[in-house]
């Protein structure tokens, strides 16, 4: 079948690697002028830091396949993802553990008083709706206010008690000085950075890919089939409205040797404007360069024409993503795979077990004539 996959970051990449393995010829477009979405990285030519254009990607998983599928294009180097957050004019460790209480109460408590310590503050909160009844039923109002308050406000532009609870529920709570930011157990980094490992995956003789090329919607009708992985509005020309996201702003900044001696940290207060500061050759530590590349990071709202990097799902978004779910219902051809077609807050690892999912079920249909899948992942 002539297929075209509208999109070169991870979904787009690991669908059309499936496709053109089973036989079928495999056409990619790419608006941008790179590979690899928004884990694009690229080697600072003054430096020759390995830098993450569109932010921090770290990659953690607990899911073997995957782990072996990316280790089967790139090398790993292991890597572990160790934040600080600084509050107040101090610095601390994050996820919130055992350092962290002890440093933040001036105390010196083990695991068990830690944990009776934490019980005796968190509110008592029975089934947690919010981001902010979550935070509080989990570690009280001292530290809620500290460390998650000031940096979600700005994260996410709204009060914490407005956005839902599944947002904290990424970040552990430990009571054990295990600083490791993942719980999973297996983390690392692409050794040359996620663009060649993505450029291997889309090397392939059925694979043509053409960049700084948009796909238009309007011309799904001359293909067999379309993968699209661009945001789900964007398909439909943002004809119901658009879609909410958060984008970011990357202030880039230079200096000598090692500024903050730490790959992310984290600015908790509210009264400091970005939410972190991450400096790149932190992390490639096998690596070592005299210059440093960092990035004051700010959050906003999306515009039409920024960068679309986090869902807001809040009411409104979801009742207009129902539209826009039922709009796709009737797009015959189309596939809608990844973060943006389906609007959703997705980790690297769990976007490569979707499209792995997706691809493999394409295949199956057009093998088999079988039902072709509307969206990766579960249903919307
Ligand atoms: N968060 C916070 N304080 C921190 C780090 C995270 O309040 O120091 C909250 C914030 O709302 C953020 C969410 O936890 O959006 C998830 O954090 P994570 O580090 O997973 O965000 P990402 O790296 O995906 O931006």
């Amino acid at each position: 079948m002539r297929i075209v996959v509208a999109g070169a970051g991870l979904s787009g990449a690991v669908i059309g690697r499936l496709l053109a393995e089973a036989g079928h010829d495999v056409t990619i477009l790419e608006s941008r002028p790179h590979v690899a979405g928004n884990c694009h990285t690229e080697r600072d030519p003054e430096t020759g830091v390995l830098v993450h254009r569109y932010g921090p990607h770290i990659f953690h998983t607990d899911d073997a396949e995957v782990w072996e599928y990316v280790n089967r294009f790139m090398r790993f180097r292991p890597y572990r993802n160790r934040v600080k957050s600084t509050v107040g004019g101090q610095v601390y460790s994050l996820p919130v553990n055992l350092h962290t209480i002890n440093q933040f109460f001036g105390a010196s408590m083990r695991p068990d008083e830690a944990r009776a310590f934490i019980a005796a503050r968190a509110e008592k909160i029975a089934d947690p709706q919010s981001f902010e009844e979550q935070a509080l039923a989990f570690v009280g109002r001292e530290l809620y206010e500290a460390f998650f308050k000031g940096y979600t406000e700005k994260q996410w532009g709204i009060s914490p008690s407005d956005l839902p609870a599944s947002i904290l529920k990424r970040l552990p709570l430990r009571f054990n000085y295990d600083d490791n930011y993942f719980s999973h157990r297996l983390q690392g980094m692409p050794e040359q950075g996620y663009t060649p490992m993505v450029s291997a995956i889309l090397d392939h003789p059925a694979i043509d890919l053409h960049l700084e090329t948009a796909f238009d919607p309007d011309t799904s009708g001359a293909w067999d089939h379309v993968v699209w992985t661009g945001p789900l509005d964007g398909f439909f020309g943002c004809r119901l409205g658009r879609l909410g996201y958060r984008t970011l702003d990357f202030e880039e900044f230079r200096a000598d040797g090692d500024w903050q001696g730490t790959a992310v940290m984290n600015y908790g207060d509210a009264s400091v404007p970005f939410t972190r500061i991450t400096e790149h050759k932190h992390f490639a530590p096998w690596e070592s360069h005299a210059g440093s590349v960092l990035y004051r990071e700010f959050s906003r709202a999306c515009g039409p024409d920024d960068i679309p990097y986090y869902p807001i799902r809040m009411v409104a978004e979801k009742s207009l993503l129902g539209e826009y779910v039922a709009l796709a219902g009737k797009a015959e051809n189309v596939t809608f795979a990844g973060r943006l077609a389906t609007y959703r807050y997705l980790d690297m690892d769990v976007t490569i077990r979707e499209a792995l999912d997706c691809g493999r079920a394409l295949v199956e249909a057009f093998a088999t004539d079988g039902a072709v899948p509307r969206f990766s992942g579960a249903p919307l």
